[in-house]
C-alpha cells in the first residue's frame, strides 16, 4: 500500500492524498485577478490526481506582492477566487492560497512604494534598502495577513498557508541578519519570533478555530548568521503551540549561496529538514525541494522524514503525475529536470512560468479552445529526420493529433544533443527527458529508423512513391570551427567531442569560449582527478581528514583549466537562476576565466592571446573550442521548393536553448 496515495488529514482537513502542490510563482495574473489560463492550469493538476494545491503566492497587500501574483487584498477578487475553488473541488483536490508578503524581497519599482522589513538593510536581490516598519504599520501588516484569510475562507478554500521562510517578511523578523530591532519584536529568538506569532494569532483569530492554517517555514535558512534547522525547530513548535496545523518546510532563502533548485541538487537532498522538524513537532510536516519522482516521494514518507511531500515543478511539467503514479505508470511521467529555463528563469524575465519538457503548461485554456475550433487533424504520414529532442517531440504531438510520423535517424540512438546538456556533473537530468520522448514515442506508435543516412535524392523519392506527405527537418547543429590560425604541435579538440567522452585531453587545458558549452565543459574536466563520492563518504564517516583537506580533495582536480571569452562576462547566456551557482562551481574548482581576451592563434606551445592592446602565450597541451554552433540545415536547403510541406525546427532551424526547440517543435506538431 502506497504511503503517498493514503487518505490523510490537516487538521479538520481530509485529502485524498499526501502529495501536495506547493506553491509556485506564476505571473499569470496581470492584475490581480483570477482569469481562464489560471483556473484551467490549476483545474489540470488537480484533475492530474493531486491531493492539496497551495496556490500562490497571493499578495496581501501591495507593498509586498509581485508582478503577475493574484490578489487577496480586496473582496473585488473573491468571485473569481470561487470559481478557482470550484474548479479544483469539481476535481476532487483541495486548495488553500499562500499568504504572501515579500517584505525587502519586494521591488519598489514594481510595486511603485517603498518596501517595508523589519530593519534598513538592503537586499542582495533588489539592491534596495527597505524601510523600518513602525508599529503602526506592523500592525497594518498583520491586519492583512488576517483579512487575506478571511477572504480566503469567504471565497471556498480549505485553509491558508502563511509564508514564513524563503527570506521574505516574516523570516526578516525571524533573523538575527535582517532584525536589529530593539522593540520587542528584536533581540533574542523569542523576541524574532514575536511578529510571526502574532500573524499566526491574528489569522486564526480572522478564520476561527478549524479552518487549518499551514506555515511555510525555512528548514535552514543557509545564510551565515542566520538560522539553522536548530531555531527553525524552536519556531515550530511555538507555532504548534499557536494552533498552526501543519508545516511546510522548504530549504534556505534567496539570497543563500546554497543552491535549492538546480539541477545538481542531488533528488531529496533537503527531505532530512523536514525530518528534523517532524522531530520536534506532532503536527503534519510537508517534505520539499527537488523531490521530482513519486518512488522518491514514497521512501520519504516510509523513512518517517515528513507526512507529505511537496512537489510544484514536476507538476508543471506533468499535471498527470499522480495518476500515472497510481497506476502503475511511473515510467511515463514527463520528469522535471531541474533546469528552470521555463519557470524560475522566466520569473526572474517576468514572463508568465512555462516549463522546458511541456509546452501546454500555461497554455491550458487556450489549447482547450484551440482544440474545440480545430477538427481532427488529416492522417497524414510524416517524415521526420532526426531523432533529437525536437524531432521526438514533434513525432509525439502530430501521432497524438492522428497522423503516422517516421523518424529517419543518423545514429544508433536518439536524444541527439540531449546527452552533451546531461554530460557536466550534476545534468543528467536532461537525459531523462530523452528517454521520456523516446519511451512515449515508442507506446505511440512512432517508427524510428536507426542508422539511416538521410539524403536530399532519398527523402524526395520517398515523397515521390507516396510514402509521406509531409517533411519535417530536424537535424539540429552541429560545433562552430573558428577561422583562427592552428599551428601543428597542440591538440585542438570539439567541446561536443569533450563533453561527449569521444577525446581525452592532456592535463593543461584552454577551453575557447566562455559561454554554456566552455562553462559545462570547464565543469566536466575540472572534477577529473577529484575524490569520488564513496571515498568522500568514508572518509567523512571516519572523520579520517580534516573538513579542510575534505573540501580540497573534492574541488582540487588534476586539470588546469583556463577559460578565454572575448567579450564580457562568462555563461552570459545561461538562464539566471543557474548561472550563479555554475560560476561559484568554476571558482570552486579554481578555474581560471579570462574575459576580454581575443584568441589570435593556436600555437604548438599554446594560444596567443590579445587583452588591453597586449598580447601574450598562455601555455597549453590542449585547446577545446567552444565558440558557438550552426544549424545543420543542408537537406532543408536543397529541399525546398521541391516539397509541397517541408518544415524545419528546432537547432536545424537555428541553435538556441533546448526549451525554444522544444516549444518549436510542439507548435510544429499540433498544426
Ligand atoms: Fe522542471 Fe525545467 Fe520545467 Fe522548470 S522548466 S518545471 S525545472 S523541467
Amino acid at each position: 500500500m502506497s504511503m503517498l496515495f493514503s487518505p490523510a488529514k490537516i487538521g479538520t482537513l481530509q485529502l485524498r492524498n499526501r502529495l501536495v502542490m506547493t506553491p509556485m510563482h506564476l505571473g499569470y495574473s496581470p492584475q490581480g485577478e483570477v482569469n481562464d489560463k489560471l483556473i484551467e492550469f490549476y483545474r489540470a493538476r488537480a484533475r492530474g490526481g493531486v491531493g492539496l494545491i497551495v496556490f500562490g503566492g497571493c499578495g496581501i497587500d501591495r507593498i509586498g506582492n509581485g508582478p503577475g501574483m493574484t490578489q487577496l487584498d480586496d473582496d473585488y477578487f473573491i468571485p473569481g477566487l470561487r470559481r478557482l475553488v470550484e474548479a479544483v473541488h469539481a476535481e476532487g483536490a483541495k486548495i488553500v492560497p499562500q499568504l504572501y508578503q515579500a517584505g525587502r524581497y519586494a521591488h519598489s519599482v514594481l510595486t511603485g512604494q517603498p518596501s517595508v522589513a523589519p530593519s534598513p538593510i538592503s537586499s542582495r536581490l533588489t539592491r534596495q534598502t527597505p524601510e523600518e516598519l513602525t508599529q503602526e504599520k506592523i500592525n497594518q501588516v498583520i491586519d492583512s495577513f488576517a483579512k487575506a484569510a478571511k477572504r480566503a475562507q469567504a471565497s471556498g478554500f480549505d485553509g491558508v498557508e502563511i509564508l514564513a521562510s524563503a527570506g521574505y517578511l516574516i523570516s526578516q523578523f525571524l533573523s538575527p541578519v535582517t532584525n536589529q530591532r530593539s522593540d520587542r519584536y528584536g533581540g533574542d529568538l523569542q523576541a524574532r519570533m514575536t511578529f510571526g506569532l502574532e500573524v499566526v494569532e491574528a489569522v486564526r483569530a480572522a478564520v476561527g478555530p478549524d479552518f487549518p492554517i499551514i506555515v511555510r517555514v525555512a528548514g535552514n535558512d543557509f545564510v551565515p548568521g542566520s538560522h539553522t534547522n536548530t531555531e527553525s525547530r524552536a519556531f515550530c513548535q511555538a507555532l504548534e503551540k499557536k494552533g498552526v496545523n501543519a508545516l511546510n518546510v522548504t530549504g534556505g532563502w534567496h539570497e543563500t549561496q546554497v543552491p535549492q533548485l538546480t539541477m545538481n541538487v542531488p533528488p531529496g537532498a533537503y527531505a532530512y529538514l523536514a525530518q528534523g522538524i517532524k522531530q520536534a513537532v506532532s503536527i503534519p510536516v510537508f517534505a520539499c525541494n527537488r523531490i521530482n519522482t513519486p518512488e522518491l516521494a514514497e521512501e520519504i514518507l516510509q523513512e518517517g522524514k515528513a507526512d507529505f511531500i511537496g512537489m510544484a515543478r514536476p507538476l508543471l511539467a506533468d499535471p498527470e503525475l499522480p495518476k500515472k503514479a497510481m497506476s502503475g505508470a511511473s515510467d511515463r511521467i514527463r520528469p522535471c529536470i531541474g533546469c528552470n529555463q521555463g519557470c524560475l528563469d522566466y520569473v526572474f524575465q517576468l514572463k508568465p512560468v512555462s516549463c522546458l519538457v511541456n509546452a501546454e503548461a500555461g497554455r491550458e485554456a487556450e489549447l482547450a479552445e484551440l482544440a474545440l475550433k480545430n477538427p481532427p487533424a488529416q492522417n497524414q504520414q510524416i517524415l521526420v529526420i532526426g531523432a533529437g529532442a525536437a524531432g521526438l517531440e514533434f513525432a509525439r504531438v502530430a501521432t497524438l493529433k492522428g497522423h503516422k510520423v517516421t523518424i529517419w535517424e543518423e545514429s544508433d540512438k536518439t536524444g541527439g544533443q540531449l546527452a552533451l546538456a546531461a554530460a557536466p556533473p550534476g545534468r543528467q537530468d536532461f537525459l531523462y527527458f530523452g528517454t521520456y520522448l523516446a519511451n512515449i514515442c515508442q507506446d505511440l506508435g512512432v517508427i524510428i529508423q536507426y542508422n539511416v543516412k538521410a539524403t536530399p535524392e532519398k527523402i524526395l523519392s520517398a515523397v515521390q512513391n507516396g510514402e509521406f506527405t509531409r517533411v519535417v527537418i530536424a537535424t539540429g547543429a552541429r560545433p562552430i570551427t573558428p577561422l583562427i590560425k592552428i599551428e601543428p604541435g597542440t591538440q585542438v579538440l570539439q567541446a561536443w567531442d569533450v563533453l561527449l567522452g569521444r577525446q581525452i585531453t592532456g592535463q593543461n587545458v584552454i577551453i575557447v569560449g566562455g559561454g554554456a558549452v566552455g562553462v559545462d565543459t570547464a565543469l566536466l574536466l575540472a572534477e577529473s582527478g577529484t575524490i569520488d563520492n564513496q571515498t568522500l563518504r568514508f572518509l567523512l564517516l571516519q572523520q579520517a581528514e580534516t573538513d579542510q583537506e575534505i573540501y580540497r580533495l573534492a574541488t582540487q582536480g588534476s586539470k588546469k583549466i583556463t577559460v578565454l571569452e572575448m567579450g564580457k562576462g562568462i555563461g552570459r547566456d545561461i538562464g539566471p537562476s543557474t548561472r550563479w551557482s555554475m560560476l561559484a562551481d568554476l571558482k570552486r574548482y579554481r578555474v581560471n576565466c579570462l574575459e576580454d581576451n581575443k584568441v589570435l592563434e593556436i600555437r604548438a606551445d599554446g594560444v596567443l592571446v590579445e587583452n588591453a592592446g597586449e598580447q601574450r602565450v598562455i601555455p597549453a597541451d590542449t585547446v577545446i573550442l567552444a565558440v558557438g554552433s550552426c544549424s545543420q540545415n543542408e537537406l532543408y536547403t536543397a529541399l525546398q521548393g521541391k516539397i509541397e510541406s517541408l518544415s524545419i525546427i528546432g537547432d536545424a532551424a537555428k541553435p538556441r536553448k533546448v526549451l525554444d526547440a522544444i516549444h518549436e517543435a510542439y507548435a510544429e506538431g499540433i498544426k
